[in-house]
């Protein structure tokens, strides 16, 4: 079991603002993050009254995206005049709603209304207006970006959860923004048809390995003041341990769907549940598309089994 980290509800660490999200920052909600100074907002979806006043009596010059998923950006319309900047390979879900949810993958026949009702929420619930590549602009490779003196921040290309997923390290103060590596028991989601498992992991070590002193992750907790090598072990685990079961149960020639309803992310049946459903299924094809590189699983006639 991981260590249980300590956590603040709210602090700010020098010009570091943690600006929680409504009900622990659980999705659809996030942690957004403003530079005091700088006028930086990351991943502007908290809470949309806070955000709004932070607007109008702070000012917000930029708004920086940690990646391309609706519960960061679901507020990024308040600030139409803002510089938005993401890593290019997560650009296009922004432009274009289509993209966005053929970036979920909900492109099978069963799904099609899932997919209407998805895309309905999109626009709904996270406010989402098209924005094309022409107003983005673009963190460049590993960029490090001058906030003003005594502050910059280290733009760290981590994919895995999404393929442009980036992460900011503020030096000076040792803040680790970690966004969707939070660290949470739920442990990572990587079921999206770009997102990878084995990035993932790759990316969680190369984040643990920073000199951090503060970790901020985008949900649950708070501000982490310790993060121990068994609390990144534990969340790395979760997916492992799920990939161990998935290969224990292809002892017999198993489809997608009985994996699926074993319900190994979200333990139970849930509602709305085509949609637990889809993800049960997204999760459970990663898996065996890993197993299947790795030589240990294959697939005949639609069933799979261990190799
Ligand atoms: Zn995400």
């Amino acid at each position: 079991m991981a260590a249980t980290p300590k956590a603040a509800v709210e602090c700010n660490v020098g010009p570091i603002r943690f600006l929680p999200g409504p009900n622990r920052g659980r999705y659809p909600h996030c942690h957004s993050v403003y530079v005091e100074g700088a006028g930086v907002l990351i991943d502007p979806a908290s809470d949309r009254e806070r955000l709004t006043r932070l607007r109008d009596e702070e000012g917000v010059r930029e708004v920086w995206l940690s990646h391309w998923h609706e519960d960061h950006f679901a507020h990024l319309d308040l600030f139409p005049d803002a510089i938005v900047r993401i890593h290019p390979a997560d650009a296009p879900p922004l432009a274009d709603l289509e993209v966005l949810m053929d970036w979920y993958g909900m492109d099978e026949p069963e799904n099609r209304s899932l997919r209407e009702r998805w895309a309905e929420y999109i626009v709904s619930g996270f406010h989402f207006r098209p924005r094309p590549e022409s107003e983005l602009s673009f963190f460049a490779p590993n960029e490090e970006i001058g906030l003003f003196p005594g502050l910059s921040a280290r733009v760290l290309h981590v994919p895995g959860h999404t393929p442009g997923h980036v992460a900011f390290f503020f030096p000076e103060p040792s803040v680790l923004f970690l966004s969707d590596y939070d660290l949470t028991p739920f442990g990572p989601w990587y079921a999206d048809p770009a997102s990878s498992l084995t990035r993932t992991i790759a990316s969680v070590r190369a984040l643990q390995a920073v000199p951090a002193r503060r970790w901020i992750p985008a949900h649950d907790g708070g501000v982490l003041t310790e993060a121990p090598p068994a609390l990144w072990d534990a969340y790395i685990e979760v997916p492992l341990s799920r990939e161990r079961k998935i290969l224990d149960f292809l002892s017999e020639p198993r489809s997608v769907d009985d994996i699926a309803d074993l319900w190994l992310v979200y333990r139970k049946p849930r509602e709305p549940l085509d949609f637990y459903r889809w993800a049960e299924r997204a999760t459970a094809k990663k898996h065996l598309k890993r197993l299947a590189e790795r030589g240990l699983a294959v697939c005949e006639k639609g069933l799979w089994r261990r190799a």
